[in-house]
C-alpha cells in the first residue's frame, strides 16, 4: 500500500508528518478508529495518543457525534448559503471563549491562522509580525519562517517558495524569553501582530510561562500591535476556556480548530466585534470559503462541544494527572532519564532530565531514543505521534485497562 500511495500521492502523504521521516520505518496504514483505538489493514489494534492531532475529544467515532453528522449528511452536505448551523456552532463557542464576540469559521487551522493574521494587518494597517521558535501556525507563507542569523530580527523562510521578502515581515523570537521580548519591542514600533501558542504543543508540549504571556500582552498593548492566541491544539483541549482561561489572560484575537469540528475540516478565528467588523463584507479585509462553515461540521462540532462542562474537563484532566504520575514513577524506578511535561490532557514524554522551555533545549533532548520508544510502543499496541516535536492525547474514551497496559508498555520500553 506504501509503494502504491508513493505513485500516486505526493511523498505518498496528504500531510508530511504521516509519513515516519522522523521515526523511520514505513507508514502504518490505519483503516478504522473507534473509541480510544486505532486499526491498521493488517488486523492490529492500537491505543491512540495522538487522536488525529488532538482533534478527538470524546474517542473516535463517538457515537452522538456520528449520528449527528448522519443526520446532517441526509440534509445535504453543502449548501453554499447562509445556515442556522454556524450560528449554533459559534453561540456555544461562545459560552466558552466570550471574548470571541464575532466568530469567523474557516476549513482548517492554517486558513484561520492565515486569516487572523491578515486580519491584524489590515485592522493595525502594518505590516510585520512576530512570532516564536518552535511554535507552528499552519503552513502559510508569513508563518514557515525561521529565526534570522545573529541579532537579526528578520525571518528566513524555511520551506522552499517562500518569498524572503515575506518572511523578512516575520520576526522569530525565542520562545518563554520575556527579555527578548522587551528588547525586541525597544526598537520596533511597527508590528501588526504577536501570535503566539500559549501552551506550545508543535515543539512537543512547552507550557509558556505566565510572565512570558503577560510579557507579551504588555508590549503588544504598548505599542498598539495585537495579541493573537493561536489555541488550534488547546481550545477546548486544556480546559472550557482553553490556556487563556487557565492563564487569565486575554488576547485580541483568538484562532480555534481541531476538537470545534468534531474530526472534520475546521478553523475559527475570534475576537471582539470592533476588530472582526474589518474581516469582509463589513470591512476591508478579504477572507472567504466556499466549504467555510460547513454543515457537517458544524454538526459534528456542535456534537462535541455540547456535551463539554467544566466537569468532563475535570475528570478527563484528573485521569490524565494519575495517569502520568504513575509513568513517571515507572521511569524513576527503572533508572530512566525521560521527564514528562502535561497540562489538561496534554503530554509530552521528553528524553531528557528535565522538560525543556523553549526549541533550543528541546533540541538537546535525545532524539534517537524517542525513535526506539516509538517503534517498541507500536510493537506493544500503542500509536504515540510519530515525531519526538509532538503532543500526546487523551481522550474521554480512553479506560483503565488502555492506561494499564499502556504503563506496563513503559515498563518495558
Ligand atoms: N496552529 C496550531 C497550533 C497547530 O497545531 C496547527 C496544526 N497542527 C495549525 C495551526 C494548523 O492547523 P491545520 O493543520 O488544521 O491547518
Amino acid at each position: 500500500m506504501w509503494e502504491e500511495a508513493k505513485k500516486h500521492l505526493a511523498g505518498g502523504v496528504n500531510s508530511p508528518v504521516r509519513a515516519f521521516k522522523a521515526v523511520g520505518g514505513d507508514p502504518i496504514f490505519m483503516r478504522q478508529a473507534l473509541g480510544p483505538f486505532l486499526y491498521d489493514n493488517r488486523g492490529n489494534k492500537y491505543i491512540d495518543y495522538c487522536l488525529s492531532w488532538g482533534a478527538i475529544l470524546w474517542g473516535h467515532a463517538d457515537e452522538s457525534t456520528v449520528r449527528a453528522i448522519q443526520r446532517q449528511a441526509a440534509k445535504g452536505t453543502s449548501f453554499g448559503t447562509v445556515t442556522e448551523y454556524e450560528t449554533n456552532l459559534a453561540k456555544e463557542i461562545q459560552k466558552a471563549f466570550p471574548r470571541m464576540e464575532r466568530i469567523r469559521f474557516t476549513s482548517s487551522g492554517t486558513e484561520a491562522v492565515m486569516s487572523a493574521i491578515r486580519l491584524a494587518r489590515g485592522v493595525t494597517q502594518r505590516n510585520r509580525i512576530v512570532k516564536f521558535e518552535g511554535c507552528y501556525h499552519g503552513h502559510s507563507d508569513s508563518l514557515l519562517v525561521k529565526a534570522g542569523s545573529g541579532l537579526a530580527t528578520f525571518g528566513s523562510p524555511s520551506s522552499a517558495g517562500v518569498p524572503a521578502a515575506l518572511a523578512a515581515l516575520t520576526a522569530v523570537l525565542p520562545y518563554n524569553d520575556a527579555g527578548a521580548v522587551n528588547q525586541f519591542f525597544k526598537n520596533a514600533d511597527d508590528i501588526a501582530c504577536v501570535i503566539v501558542e500559549p501552551l506550545a504543543g508543535n515543539m512537543g508540549l512547552v507550557p509558556a510561562t505566565k510572565e512570558f504571556l503577560e510579557t507579551l500582552k504588555k508590549r503588544a498593548r504598548a505599542n498598539g500591535s495585537l495579541l493573537i492566541f493561536d489555541e488550534v491544539i488547546t481550545g477546548f483541549r486544556v480546559g472550557y476556556g482553553g490556556a487563556q482561561h487557565l492563564y487569565g489572560i486575554e488576547p485580541d484575537i483568538t484562532v480555534l480548530g481541531k476538537i470545534i469540528g468534531g474530526g472534520l475540516p475546521i478553523g475559527a478565528i475570534g475576537a471582539k466585534a470592533s476588530i472582526m467588523s474589518a474581516l469582509s463584507p463589513e470591512g476591508r479585509v478579504y477572507q472567504a470559503g466556499t466549504l467555510s462553515g460547513n454543515p457537517l461540521s458544524m454538526a459534528a462540532g456542535l456534537a462535541v462541544l455540547s456535551k463539554l462542562s467544566r466537569n468532563v474537563y475535570k475528570s478527563l484532566n484528573a485521569k490524565c494527572a494519575v495517569f502520568l504520575n504513575e509513568a513517571k514513577a515507572i521511569f524513576k524506578k527503572r533508572g530512566k532519564d525521560i521527564s514528562i511535561q502535561s497540562a489538561g490532557s496534554m503530554f509530552t514524554l521528553f528524553f531528557d532530565t528535565r522538560c525543556p522551555r523553549n526549541f533550543t533545549e528541546v533540541r538537546r533532548t535525545r532524539h534517537k531514543e524517542f525513535k526506539q520508544f516509538f517503534h517498541k510502543m507500536i510493537k506493544m499496541g500503542i500509536y504515540v505521534p510519530p515525531s519526538a516535536y509532538e503532543t500526546s492525547f487523551l481522550s474521554c474514551a480512553h479506560g483503565q485497562q488502555e492506561l494499564d497496559k499502556t504503563l506496563e508498555a513503559f515498563k518495558k520500553c
